[in-house]
């Protein structure tokens, strides 16, 4: 919740691959936007979890986990994943660990071009894209519901079974309505594949249309997710809010953020809008073990969950200096290599640093 302090206690868990690189980075901006503005006070705690706790410990975090988090206003997440796991056990381990039981069910993930950078898409222009993707983040076909039998005989069957809940689509619906009611193309854009997936997406589209009664504002229309991905490189500038399952939405966020631009700029944030449980902001990339080590992973998909995280918070004036500062970086072409440029991690956060220094 936030704190009318304005005085907040953050849990950093850097975890795996670049995770540590560009949650430092952003540990460092959010400290300098802290003693710059001093409107707020933060104090970031590591927690280690991630896969060299695994192999100490046998598992990715500690028993106590939703006690651990509970103690904090929210936490800032790097990625999670190494090349000797299986990226189902990490994943499960660590993240998912996190977002079922603490009911981070709303997965939040604008998308939009920077200043100074480019869509892939020749036609677009940098106005076309400026989407806020909601992924369902508790159900469908992460709930965890399958098995397999006949282990090791060619007959073997795995069953992976996607939940759909009443409460759980409408509860994800309601908040992308309301998204879309504050945003000011007031458009909804609702993904689906009832035409094949005859139970839970075919509830899936029944609760959209019953929930859109309440939000007279809001335009809103229906895409199967196939030809979703179509109108997303075709007609980019049509879509606004943009919700779906939690697979679908896996991929989808994927697809728009490299039709922004890059992946590595993509944030998000695990919300749970009762703000009973504190909330988780993490990029949208994963451990990328190509580059770590490396020193040019791009931070700014981390700085950008870090001011969502402020924004959540409360601290709605540093999350707009903070995003200021980062576009005003990129227009001046310090870019890292994913974005075409020949800057380091280390360059973009001093420049985002010296930018919030010179903002004040
Ligand atoms: P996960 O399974 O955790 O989603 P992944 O295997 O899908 O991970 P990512 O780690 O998301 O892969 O990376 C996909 C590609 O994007 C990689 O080639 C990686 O180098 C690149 N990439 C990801 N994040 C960044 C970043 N912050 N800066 C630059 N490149 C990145
Ligand atoms: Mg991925």
């Amino acid at each position: 919740a936030p704190s009318k302090s304005h005085n907040y206690r953050i849990a950093s868990i850097p975890a795996d691959g670049i995770g540590p690189e560009v949650v430092s980075a952003a540990i460092e901006v959010v400290n300098k936007l802290a003693q710059t503005m001093k409107t707020f006070k933060i104090e970031f705690t590591h927690i280690p979890w991630g896969t060299d706790y695994y192999k100490k410990h046998g598992r990715y975090v500690d028993e106590n986990v939703l006690d651990v988090l509970r103690g904090y206003d929210a936490s800032l997440f790097g990625s999670v994943g190494a090349p000797d796991v299986p990226d189902h056990i990490s994943l499960w381990g660590l993240l998912l660990a996190i977002r079922g039981p603490l009911q981070l069910y709303a997965n939040v993930r604008p998308v939009r071009t920077f200043p100074g950078t480019q869509s892939p898409l020749r036609s677009a222009k940098a106005s076309d894209i400026d989407w806020l993707l909601v992924r369902e983040n508790s159900e469908g076909e992460y709930a965890g519901h399958g098995g397999r039998s006949h282990v090791g005989q060619p007959w073997e069957t795995a069953t992976e079974v996607a939940i759909f809940t009443r409460v759980g689509i409408e509860r994800i619906m309601r908040f992308a309505f309301t998204a879309a009611s504050t945003r000011p193309k007031r458009h909804l854009t609702v993904v689906t594949k009832s035409n094949s997936l005859r139970y839970g997406l075919v509830l899936w589209d029944e609760i959209a249309l019953s929930v859109s009664k309440d939000f007279p504002s809001v335009t809103w229309d229906k895409m199967l997710v196939d030809a979703m991905t179509i109108r997303m490189v075709q007609n980019p500038a049509s879509l606004d809010v943009i919700v779906g399952t939690n697979l679908h939405m896996d991929i989808l966020s994927d697809l728009a953020a490299a039709l922004a631009g890059s992946i590595g700029v993509a944030p998000s944030s695990n919300l749970d809008p009762t703000r009973k449980n504190p909330s988780l902001f993490e990029p949208v990339h994963g451990s990328a073990f190509d580059i770590t080590g490396k020193g040019v992973a791009n931070p700014v998909a981390t700085f950008w969950s870090a001011a969502e995280m402020l924004g959540w918070l409360g601290e709605e004036e540093a999350k707009e200096k903070l995003m200021r500062a980062v576009e005003n970086v990129c227009e001046k072409g310090i870019l890292t290599k994913d974005l075409g440029g020949t800057a380091m991690t280390k360059d973009v956060t001093k420049a985002v640093c010296d930018e919030i220094e010179r903002l004040g």
